[in-house]
């Protein structure tokens, strides 16, 4: 991906542990690398296809004086949401803050953090098997676009399919959804389970009757397995009713540990089906 980077802005701020640091105030160095397609407003000399990195120093700075904290961590952290939710065309930035005026009783040249953030690809399954469906299922998209840290990209249709797992249920309504996110996999979760909890989602029986299931089934190549989240989700190669969305919106993308693109699977599931 192309690049646009900005080297050691110069910013007056009160961050710091030390009230003296609150209250004096010293200099800040930004820099900035900023992951971006520039192809098309290279090849059309428009800044308006660009992002404007004059705009973007100037942002910088009236984030990085308007607030104050502890911590360089959290100026980078907060500083690069910000950068991230207000210019829509960078996708990925590393950004590092630099004190070297910070109080360390020794000769050094500079302290630092640095960090990357962006926007992550994220696959979801979504499932509906009571009361109104269809409005659990757009009322998930809907909570999900209304969430700055959110990007919906596609949504398949909403697809009737049978239940899986063994209990005696009503069919469900299963669908997917392609997003952009700002949120690690355990915030997106939580996201979720807060979207599925205002549709008044209970826990009663494993795999029984829901209003509303959001699963994460891939997050960018991210491969992980804590108590509270598997990725990719652990059974979707085996789900005709994840895969049959899936592939309407995602036919090409691969599982990351079996290398099977969605089609090459939703394929098997049918053959398996049929046998
Ligand atoms: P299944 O995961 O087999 O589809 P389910 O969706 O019915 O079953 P839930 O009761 O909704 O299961 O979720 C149980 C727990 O699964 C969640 O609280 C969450 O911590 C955990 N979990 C693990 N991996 C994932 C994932 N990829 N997406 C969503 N939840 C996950
Ligand atoms: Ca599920
Ligand atoms: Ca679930």
């Amino acid at each position: 991906m192309d690049q646009i980077i900005i080297e050691n802005l110069q910013v007056y701020a009160y961050h710091g542990v030390y009230r003296e640091e609150n209250e004096k105030g010293q200099n800040f160095y930004i820099n900035a690398v900023m992951e971006t397609d520039t192809r098309n407003s290279g090849t059309l000399d428009d800044l308006d296809l660009s992002t404007n990195y004059g705009e973007v120093c100037t942002f910088m700075n009236n984030y990085i004086t308007g607030h104050i904290y502890k911590l360089i961590e959290t100026v980078a952290e907060r500083t690069a949401e910000a950068v991230l939710l207000r210019f829509p065309l960078i996708r990925q930035i590393t950004l590092e803050v630099r004190k070297p005026e910070a109080p360390i009783a020794l000769p050094f040249e500079s302290v630092s953090v640095r960090i990357t953030r962006g926007w992550r690809r994220v696959y979801l399954s979504c499932g509906s098997n009571m009361g109104d469906r269809k409005a659990h299922l757009d009322g998930a998209v809907e909570a999900l676009r209304a969430d700055e840290r959110c990007r919906v990209i596609r949504v398949s249709d909403w697809i009737e399919t049978k239940p899986y797992g063994g209990v005696e249920q009503d069919d469900f309504l299963n669908g997917a959804i392609a997003l952009e996110t700002l949120y690690t996999p355990e915030g997106l979760l939580e996201k979720l389970h807060g979207i599925e909890y205002l549709h008044d989602r209970e826990r009663k029986v494993h795999w029984g009757p829901r209003t509303l299931d959001l699963d994460i089934l891939l997050y960018e190549d991210c491969v992980m397995c804590t108590e509270d989240l598997t990725i990719p989700h652990v059974d979707m190669h085996n789900r005709c009713f994840v895969l049959e969305p899936l592939v309407q919106i995602a036919p090409y993308e691969r599982h990351p540990l079996s290398g099977q693109a969605i089609r090459q699977m939703y394929e098997k599931v049918i053959r398996d089906k049929k046998e």
